[in-house]
């Protein structure tokens, strides 16, 4: 973290009372690129918890009362502080996470465009009037902040997970309490403390770390917070969704994905690959809506595999702190694990892998670029998740067993095609059962759309113009 020159913006101290931070037991954070430990964060106890979230609850009314015109102004200078400060806070997204500099960097824009996109929502939560069932009557809807709001954010994206929830909460006018990954909880510290420099006051926002499943718990059994806005893994969604249940809470869940992309015969097969692996190598292949199935055309499969393996297989992998990475290491050990357990499953059922495969260094977290060919479809790569730099492909022959093969899994988010045949087009958009759909597009996520998964890709929508509607509730008048 010496490479950060605003120390300031990895501050605790206006986060926590300074009575937890001397009190509480410390969690270490590495850098999954050189194992180093790069500091320390509090370990709450379930007192400390509990005091946080009374903290949030009290505060709810300071912040919601709040003009909707003031909030605009506050998530405005936020979103300039976040442009001002990019560099560092790109380098701690990279010690922290490991992607490469300029993939942080990419991060702290996107996630930017979300404050700036909910400062102009905030003053834009309207309601309406309409006429009742009888004379005179009238109909009124209106739109009010949900209550205090939990958000539990991964450690792929450390910094823009946090910007895209609390955007929205903000500028709705709900008090948050965050609890970030404990494998990346600097991002989280620097965003708050530029948000509390920008005029939100402080315990509006409060960040706890420690035993996730404790707070996890802690969290869900409190009637007070009314809303849960969660990105992470299916299994840990579930759970969360189910503990919600207890006093109804209002759910958003991001959960996994297992992207198809699909590449039809009639397109130009040098700007695929390249939009193929640009999207692919984004974050060393660990985020939800990363390409999981490469289905292409048997017409053009040996030209694209031949092509796409000649620059696939010359990338870069290392520090993210070093210019000419590509690709950065992984997150842990775990996911190491999972990919060499995904690739020996798919050898064992007929797969070859035909680049990469292994680890670069023994005990290290980077992983070679990798693509498999052949495997049976009914192997784990085609149902789980890989996260990590790895292909997977599959080579199809008709529209009609395509469509079967690419809707086979449980997750619903992302799925892409290139094509440039019209008719295609809109029946593989019809088709295809998935919230987000990249036709000749390899990255679909921005500010502007609306980012949502079905089955167990979760529910609830992210972004767009009816991203704040997650932190609202509607109260209806009949008035004569
Ligand atoms: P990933 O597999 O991407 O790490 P997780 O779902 O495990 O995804 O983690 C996403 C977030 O959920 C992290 O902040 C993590 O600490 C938190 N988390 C993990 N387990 C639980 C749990 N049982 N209850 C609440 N939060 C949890």
């Amino acid at each position: 973290m010496k490479a950060i020159k605003n120390q300031n913006l990895i501050n605790q101290n206006s986060l926590f009372s300074k009575e937890i931070i001397n009190n509480s037991n410390k969690i270490s954070v590495t850098n999954p690129a050189t194992d180093e430990i790069i500091g320390e964060i509090p370990y709450f106890d379930e007192q400390q918890i509990k005091k946080s979230l009374d903290t949030t609850v009290n505060n709810m009314d300071v912040w919601s009362s709040f003009l909707p015109k003031e909030r605009q102004r506050i998530l405005n200078s936020w979103y300039y502080k976040v442009i001002e400060n990019i560099d560092d806070l790109a380098a701690i997204v990279t010690c922290e996470q490991g992607k490469t500099l300029q993939d942080a960097k990419a991060e702290i824009i996107y996630g930017a465009n979300f404050i700036l996109w909910f400062a102009s929502e905030a003053i834009r939560i309207n309601g309406d009037i309409t006429n009742g069932i009888k004379p005179n009557q009238k109909i009124i809807t209106l739109y009010e902040p949900v209550g205090p709001v939990a958000a539990i954010t991964p450690w792929n994206f450390p910094n823009a997970m946090i910007a895209r929830k609390l955007a929205p909460a903000l500028a709705a006018g709900c008090s948050v309490i965050l609890k970030p990954s404990e494998l990346t909880p600097f991002s989280a510290f620097a965003l708050v403390n530029l948000a509390i420099e920008s005029g939100v006051p402080e315990g509006v926002i409060n960040i706890v770390t420690g035993d996730p499943e404790k707070i996890g718990q802690v969290i869900c059994a409190d009637p007070r917070i009314r809303k849960l806005t969660f990105t992470g893994s299916t299994r840990v969604g579930r759970i969360l969704y189910q503990r919600s249940a207890a006093n109804f809470k209002k759910v958003s869940l991001e959960l996994g994905g297992n992207a198809p992309m699909i590449v039809f015969d009639d397109i130009n097969i040098d700007k695929v690959i390249d939009d193929i692996i640009n999207a692919k190598i984004r974050n060393a292949g660990q985020a939800c809506t990363s390409i999981n199935r490469l289905f292409v055309h048997n017409s053009i499969s040996k030209e694209f595999i031949d092509k796409l393996t000649a620059k696939f297989s010359n990338l870069k992998v290392g520090d993210g702190m070093d210019h000419k990475t590509d690709i950065g290491p992984l997150i842990n050990q775990q996911a190491v694990s999972k990919i060499i357990y995904l690739l020996n499953d798919a050898v064992q059922h007929g797969g070859k892998i035909i680049c990469g495969g292994n680890l670069i260094e023994q005990n290290k977290l980077f992983f070679s670029p990798t693509i498999v060919t052949g495997a049976n479809l009914d192997s784990a790569i085609f149902h789980e998740e890989i996260f990590g730099p790895v292909i997977n492909i599959c080579v199809f022959h008709d529209d009609e067993e395509l469509i079967k093969m690419a809707n086979d899994c449980n997750y619903g988010l992302a799925s892409y095609f290139y094509t440039n045949n019209h008719q295609r087009i809109w029946n593989l958009v019809k088709s295809l059962n998935y919230g987000m759909v990249g036709v000749n597009e390899s990255l679909v996520s921005n500010e502007i759309g609306a980012f949502a998964g079905r089955k167990d890709s979760g529910i609830g929508i992210e972004g767009s113009k009816l991203g704040i509607y997650e932190f609202l509730n509607t109260k209806y008048i009949l008035m004569s």
